[in-house]
């Protein structure tokens, strides 16, 4: 029989960025330890239908996911904390919701009914968050957060919706956490409470009384403040929680533990009462306290330097590398675009593996060429990322090869040596070969988007890695390898590690005679784990480990 799903929704006040997605992933990731099956949603207020389109500036990075949907850097933590391949499901907008009770509209589905945010959306953002609930392996816990403020105009109707959700589907089944937000005033020597009862009253206002409140803070609030704040937001003394600034964010599901959060959660939903074993988690931070003891440098290459958000999953996939291996990892993030042959030594000094993630547009380009050529002729380990990848080949054929016109065709048009172009071939070979995934979506576009095959070739670097000869990695770019390019290059030395299984895509590639040099088409750090980091990223922390210890050995 089908389980029944328990909803909890999570809001959050006053002001944003107070880490609710890291909140709810980190829940999650408790309730998951007491043994519960738990699976979780973002649903965002803007009217983008999805976030692959947004500039990294405003929006941080573009994650994807196995079935190919492009989404915000909160799904991310999701499938970090709790370990799940999300999909389609799990997220969505107030654009997609949009778009859908229109075309339903256009199909004439509404009989010529007056169309209206209550009811046709708000049943539309109902039907999206029942589906995360539904079918043979439904959830025990479903976590729904709500991005945005509370107060913001475009909320209001996905507000709406959980508060009909609750009435329909019955107080124990429905839990409402509010993450708000207690600032301390240095000048006054106290927290201030008044920011928590207004987003409070807020909600109230329409209809929505949270069960508990989470106060996000500098330190633990003391027990009064906490009563306070229970009183003047009408919940429960027990019901005000903390999420109080960590060093290490791997740290607040142990945090939300250590109040008893949990408990209050299972309690008012009834759950099970297993205690949560955290032991996994534990282990991580002391291994984290044991990486403090030694470290290397790893520079990355790459163009929203100043932006450590766009590449939030490359950044935790090295944390995640760095602790598996009991070391610190500084990241020196270099700005692609000021590296020149003149340079480059300099701004790469002291690196003991160098990394060019992914990236679109032509800026920057030349100076990651340059950084890999580096890597190359240094023997530095390196690892590069889809245009990482991409800008590897170039390097490789321009500089070994002899192709001194070597480049990508999304930089240059014209060329007879672009060793990546774009595959005339590639919509018969998807017809072909892929199932497609949404005829109607954004996904009929030019992006290869998801999860794809990879055959390893045995006893390349990769194969060494991964050990296994079959994998599946998430894609997100256009161009590829000019396979007209494949014999000239392998015979100078490129080693082509991993392609489809049909052999037509290639998917990694390397050098034999390095230390450690790959570069994949494809985005490995989406698929890494605090508890299990990715082999590939595991590989190049260990090699470049190794060569930190050359490098000290010999100064
Ligand atoms: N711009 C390159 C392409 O479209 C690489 C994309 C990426 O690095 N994600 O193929």
């Amino acid at each position: 029989m089908a389980r029944k799903t328990r909803f909890i929704f999570i809001t959050g006040g006053v002001l944003s960025s107070l880490g609710k997605g890291l909140a709810a992933a980190s829940l999650g990731a408790v309730l998951k330890a007491r043994g519960l099956a738990v699976t979780i949603q973002k649903l965002d207020p803007y009217l983008n239908i999805d976030p692959g389109t947004l500039n990294p500036f405003q929006h941080g990075e573009v994650f994807v996911t196995d079935d190919g949907v492009e989404s915000d850097l909160d799904l991310g933590h999701y499938e970090r904390y709790l370990d799940l391949s999300l999909s389609r499901i799990n997220t969505t907008t107030a654009g997609r919701i949009y778009e859908s009770v229109l075309n339903r509209e256009r199909r004439g589905e509404y009989g010529g009914g007056t169309v209206q945010v209550i009811p046709h959306i708000t049943d539309e953002i109902k039907r999206s968050i029942l589906s995360i609930g539904q079918g043979e392996d439904a959830p025990d816990v479903a976590l729904v957060e709500i991005g945005g403020t509370v107060g913001d105009i475009e909320g209001l109707p996905f507000l709406e919706a959980i508060r009909q959700l609750r009435a329909e589907l019955g107080r124990d089944n429905c839990l409402n956490i509010h993450l708000s937000y207690v600032p301390y005033i240095s000048a006054a020597g106290e927290y201030k409470t008044k920011p928590t009862q207004h987003s409070t009253k807020a909600l109230l206002s329409i209809g929505i009384q949270p069960d508990i409140i989470l106060c996000r803070c500098e330190k633990p609030l003391p027990v009064e403040l906490k009563n306070k704040i229970a009183l003047f937001c009408n919940v429960d003394k027990d019901a005000v929680f903390t999420s109080v600034d960590v060093k290490n964010i791997y740290e607040v599901p142990l945090k939300f533990y250590e109040e008893g959060l949990d408990i209050k959660v299972a309690m008012l939903l009834q759950l099970p009462a297993r205690h949560a074993d955290l032991s996994g988690w534990r282990k991580l931070m002391s291994d984290f306290e044991e990486s403090s003891k030694r470290s290397i440098t790893i520079a990355i290459i790459g163009k929203y330097v100043e932006l450590k958000e766009s590449y939030k999953s490359l950044h935790e996939a090295l944390v995640h590398a760095g602790t598996a291996n009991l070391t610190t990892l500084n990241l020196r993030y270099v700005n692609a675009e000021e590296i020149t042959p003149d340079n480059v030594d300099t701004l790469l000094k002291g690196c003991q593996g160098i990394l060019v993630p992914g990236g679109f547009g032509y800026r920057g380009v030349e100076g990651k060429i340059e950084a890999i050529r580096f890597a190359r002729e240094k023997r530095i380990p390196f690892f590069g990322i889809c245009l990482g990848m991409q800008c590897a080949v170039i390097e490789f054929a321009r500089h070994v090869a002899g192709l001194a016109h070597a480049n990508s065709q999304e930089f240059s048009q014209q060329n007879d040596q672009n060793v990546i172009h774009l595959m005339t071939e590639w919509y018969d070979y998807r017809k072909k070969n892929i199932e497609v995934r949404d005829e109607n979506s954004a996904l009929g576009g030019t992006l290869r988007l998801g999860a794809y095959p990879c055959h390893l070739r045995p006893g390349t670097l990769a194969d060494k890695a991964y050990k296994q000869a079959d994998i599946f990695e998430r894609h997100r770019h256009r161009f590829e390898f000019n396979n007209m390019f494949r014999d000239i290059l392998t015979e100078k030395g490129l080693v082509i590690s991993g392609t489809s299984p049909d052999d037509v895509l290639v998917e990694i590639v390397e050098l034999a005679d390095h230390p450690w040099f790959l570069g994949c088409q494809f985005h490995p750090e989406f698929k890494s784990r605090p508890m299990r980091p990715h082999p590939l990223f595991n590989a190049f922390v260990k090699a470049s480990i190794q060569c930190g210890y050359s490098v000290s050995e010999s100064s």
